[in-house]
């Protein structure tokens, strides 16, 4: 790959880890299928319990760990309220 390639590689994996956190991150896996990541995509932001799609912050994160990912329900929570690196979007300079 070619240096300026690799800069700028490296430039977007920054601003993306600033940006997304952990749990908003696996949305972007390219490990996963697209059927999976759309999944997922859609269930991510759920906060309404009314909502046939909603999972609760546990058992999503129960079931991420059971695929191999490091997710605390913690996190899913901080992600959903608002709380989480994926908020500084716009915000940096
Ligand atoms: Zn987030």
């Amino acid at each position: 790959m070619p240096l300026a390639d690799k800069l700028a590689t490296a430039s977007q994996k920054y601003i993306s880890d600033l940006t997304t956190c952990k749990f908003a991150s696996i949305t972007s896996d390219q490990g996963l299928s697209k059927k999976d990541r759309d999944a997922l995509a859609e269930v991510i932001n759920l906060t309404n319990r009314e909502d046939h799609r909603y999972i609760p912050h546990q058992t999503l994160a129960d079931l991420l760990r059971s695929e191999g990912y490091d997710v605390s329900a913690s996190a899913i929570s901080r992600h959903r309220g608002g709380n989480c690196s994926c908020r500084r979007l716009g915000k940096i300079s």
